[in-house]
C-alpha cells in the first residue's frame, strides 16, 4: 500500500472511531469514501434480530443530499441476494440504449456486512449510467463495507451492554426490595408477636393501662403491616395497569386542605404553610390524588424531620402546579434521577420504607396525564412538583 492509500484508510478509521452518533458517522464515512469511490446512491441494510428480515438503516442519495430511507427500495432486491449468497454481487443493466434516461441504467454493487463470520446485512451502491465497477473500485468498496461492519458490530455490542446494565440494575433493585420487604414485614410482626405473647403470659397480670398500651402497639403495627402489603399489591396493579381510577370533578385546593387537616392531626407539631391560589376544578380521582399528597407529606416527615413544609397550588397556563417544599437534608444529586423508580431507596437512608411510595405517586399522576418531579439542593431541602392538566378531555 502506498503512503497516500494508507493516509486515506487512516482517515476512514478516524471517522469510524469518531464520537458522533452512528448515523452521523456513517454519513461522514460515506462522504469520505466517495472521494475515492464514486457512486450516486448508497443504502445499508441490517437483518432484524427477531424477524430476520432486512431493515434499511441508512440510505442517502448523495447527489441530491436527501434523507432517502423511504425510497431505498432500489437496493432491497440485491441486498437480499447478498444476504442469501453471502457474497459480493454486481448487477449491470442488460440492454443499454443511448437514448434511455441514465437513471434507468442502474449499475449496482452489493457487499456483505458481517458480524464475526456471519453475514447479517448488505451495503449497496448504485451508479446511474455507469461507469462499470473496476477492480480497484471494488476493493475500495469492500474496505468500506468491512469498516462499516465493525461500526455496526460495535453498535450492537454497545446496545447489548446497555441492556445488560439496565437488567443488572433491575435485579439489584429487586434484591434490595426483597431484603427491605422482609425487614419491613418482620419488624411489625415482631412487635405484634412480642406484645401479644406478653399479654397472654399466665404468670403475669397486666393492669388495664398497660394492656391498653400493648394493644395499641399491636393495633398500630397491624395497620403498618396492612399498609405495606397494600402498597406492594397496589404497585403491582399499577404496573400492570389494572388499578381502576374513578374520575370526577375535583378541586385540588379542597383535597389539599383535607389531607393537610388529616396530617396535622396525625403529626401534631408539624409546621405546614399552605398557599393555595384559586384554581379551577379538574377531572381526577380524589382518593388517588389525596394518596399522592399524603405520601409527599409522610416522606417530608420521614426524610426532613422537624422541617417546616410549604405547600402551594397555582395555575400556570393550562395546568395546575402543586408544590411540596421542605427544608430537610435534601436528596443527593446522583440519587435524584431514580427516586421515582420502583423499589428505589437512597442507599444511606435509615428511615423505614420500601421504595414504593414515589413510584406509586408517579403512576397515579401519569394516569392523570400529569407529571411529577423533584428538585433538591443537599443541605437546603427538597421540593416535589406535580403538574396536572386542567383540560383532560383525553382521559376517559
Ligand atoms: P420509601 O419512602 O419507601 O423509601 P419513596 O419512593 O417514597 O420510598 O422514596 C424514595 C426515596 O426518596 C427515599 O428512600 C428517600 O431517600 C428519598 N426521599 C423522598 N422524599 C424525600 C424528601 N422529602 N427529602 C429527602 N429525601 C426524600
Amino acid at each position: 500500500m502506498d503512503a497516500q492509500s494508507a493516509a486515506f484508510v487512516n482517515e476512514l478509521l478516524t471517522v469510524i472511531n469518531g464520537r458522533d452518533d452512528t448515523r452521523m458517522i456513517v454519513e461522514k464515512f460515506l462522504a469520505t469514501l466517495r472521494r475515492e469511490f464514486v457512486f450516486d446512491n448508497v443504502a445499508a441494510y441490517l437483518q432484524d434480530e427477531n424477524s430476520g428480515t432486512l431493515e434499511i438503516i441508512y440510505a442517502r442519495a448523495v447527489g441530491r443530499a436527501k434523507n432517502a430511507e423511504a425510497d431505498a427500495a432500489w437496493g432491497e432486491e440485491i441486498a437480499n441476494r447478498v444476504l442469501t449468497q453471502r457474497q459480493l454481487l454486481i448487477q449491470e443493466p442488460e440492454h443499454i440504449s443511448p437514448s434511455e434516461n441514465r437513471v434507468h441504467q442502474a449499475y449496482l454493487l452489493g457487499l456483505p456486512l458481517r458480524t464475526g463470520r456471519s453475514v447479517n446485512g448488505a451495503l449497496v451502491f448504485v451508479r446511474f449510467g455507469g461507469p462499470v465497477y473496476q477492480d480497484e473500485h471494488i476493493q475500495m468498496a469492500t474496505l468500506g463495507a468491512a469498516l462499516l461492519s465493525i461500526l455496526f458490530e460495535r453498535r450492537a455490542w454497545k446496545k447489548m451492554n446497555d441492556e445488560l446494565g439496565e437488567l443488572r440494575q433491575q435485579i439489584q433493585l429487586q434484591e434490595d426490595f426483597v431484603s427491605t420487604i422482609s425487614h419491613e414485614l418482620r419488624t411489625p410482626l415482631g412487635f405484634i408477636k412480642g406484645y401479644s405473647t406478653s399479654l397472654l403470659r399466665e404468670d403475669t397480670s397486666w393492669d388495664a393501662e398497660t394492656q391498653k398500651e400493648f394493644l395499641t402497639i399491636i393495633d398500630e403495627e397491624a395497620d403498618r403491616l396492612s399498609l405495606l402489603i397494600e402498597n406492594v399489591l397496589e404497585s403491582a396493579r399499577l404496573q400492570s395497569k389494572t388499578l381502576p381510577l374513578r374520575f370526577q370533578p375535583l378541586r385540588l385546593d379542597a383535597v389539599l386542605r383535607d389531607v393537610t387537616t388529616r396530617i396535622r392531626s396525625r403529626y401534631k407539631d408539624m409546621d405546614v404553610s399552605l398557599d393555595l391560589g384559586s384554581a379551577p376544578a379538574i377531572h381526577a380521582d380524589g382518593v388517588r390524588i389525596a394518596q399522592v399528597f399524603e405520601n409527599l407529606y409522610t416522606n417530608a416527615v420521614k426524610y426532613a424531620p422537624g422541617s417546616p413544609i410549604f405547600v402551594g397550588l397555582k395555575q400556570v397556563g393550562q395546568s395546575l402546579i402543586v408544590s411540596f417544599m421542605d427544608r430537610g437534608p435534601g436528596i443527593p444529586p446522583e440519587s435524584l434521577p431514580f427516586i421515582f423508580e420502583r423499589f428505589y431507596r437512597v442507599r444511606t437512608e435509615k428511615a423505614t420504607g420500601t421504595g414504593l411510595g414515589l413510584y406509586i405517586c408517579k403512576q397515579i399522576i401519569e394516569a392523570h396525564r400529569g407529571k411529577i418531579w423533584a428538585e433538591s439542593t443537599p443541605g437546603q431541602g427538597t421540593t416535589f412538583f406535580i403538574e396536572l392538566p386542567i383540560n383532560q378531555n383525553a382521559i376517559t
